[in-house]
């Protein structure tokens, strides 16, 4: 529920109109701040975002937050072009993962063009596939019903689905807890929903920055889950925090510290700044960064920053 909108900010080419919400799993209007974070992928504008939690149910969400109207500013043309050669390896992980029962009905939520959809349908004898996406240009021409829209404006069927799939989307969704519902609403008892999230209690998220602020809005945590479950009707059925599909180590931590301790700002690398002596000095803290986090020891403690989820839709439903 948005409580307030405030000023206008620049980005680089349109104006950011940001607007404050309460939190989406339990209405609270009450939060700590946990860090800012700028966006330093595509360095759109240079307003640093603040990342709150939620002092009554700990959710971690970025507060105030770019409007629906002008995200789309953060979403520049190479966001969709990136590397198709990663993205087979993370399809064939998807695949070895979830479960399809025979003459299944699946959907995918935020398909893109339908890479993984097309492998599913060559892969199973699926009854019916479904792909949703409100931004994919074009969809592949293959056995599938597409939408351009949001998941809610699609309207499916209730209970028709035998398994839904959402990777690495709901961090970027305004109002996650409509998603949740909705996914409810369409499953199939006993059906699946499997879905890729990022960690909020990760040295990725919270020391190394590594969440895509602004466009991953909403950072989850296994109690947020269970809480979204619980609410809409679905059980966590599993939590695991991987580095296999994504790389949710903490790499960065310690360039970021050095970085503020010398006070260089995080844009530092697009201003003169970037040749400076103190940026020098970052050097060292990323020669750091490489090899302290170069094996894989924060997914043995299960603190890495990718967790894979899955949850069921109860029998009676
Ligand atoms: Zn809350």
């Amino acid at each position: 529920m948005m409580i307030q909108k405030s000023g206008k900010n620049q980005t680089r080419d349109n104006t950011l109109s940001l607007e404050y919400v309460t939190c989406d799993l339990c209405e609270s209007i009450e939060f700590e701040h946990v860090y800012s974070k700028g966006d330093d992928t595509y360095f759109t504008t240079l307003f640093d975002f603040p990342v709150v939690r939620c002092k009554n149910c700990k959710l971690t969400f970025v507060n105030p937050r770019p409007s629906s109207e002008s995200m789309r500013a953060f979403y520049p043309k190479p966001y969709y072009e990136r590397g198709s050669a990663e993205n087979t390896t993370r399809y064939e992980a998807y695949m070895s993962w979830i479960r399809v029962p025979p003459s299944a009905r699946v959907c995918e939520v935020g398909c893109g063009r339908g890479d993984f959809l097309k492998l599913l349908i060559e892969k199973h004898q699926l009854k019916e596939a479904v792909g949703i996406d409100p931004y994919a240009a074009s969809f592949l021409d293959i056995d599938a019903k597409f939408f351009k829209s949001t998941l809610v404006e699609a309207k499916l069927e209730s209970g028709s689905f035998d398994v839904i799939m959402a990777w690495a989307v709901l961090e970027h969704v305004h109002e996650p807890l409509k998603y949740f519902k909705e996914i409810s609403r369409i499953l199939k008892p006993g059906g699946h929903f499997y879905c890729l999230v990022t960690n909020a209690n990760s040295i990725y998220g919270r020391f190394a920055y590594k969440e895509d602020v602004p466009r991953h809005l909403y950072h989850f945590s296994k109690r947020s889950l269970n809480e979204y479950a619980y609410k809409v009707g679905l059980q966590l059925d599993t939590y695991k925090l991987s580095n296999s599909i994504y790389n949710g180590r903490g790499n960065g931590t310690f360039s970021h510290w050095v970085r503020k301790l010398v006070r260089l700002p995080w844009y530092y690398e697009i201003t003169s700044q970037s040749e400076s002596l103190r940026s020098k000095i970052v050097n060292l803290g990323k020669l750091l960064d490489r090899v302290i986090f170069r094996g894989n020891w924060e997914e043995t403690l299960g603190i890495s920053g990718i967790a894979h989820v899955s949850f069921i839709k109860s029998e009676n439903g």
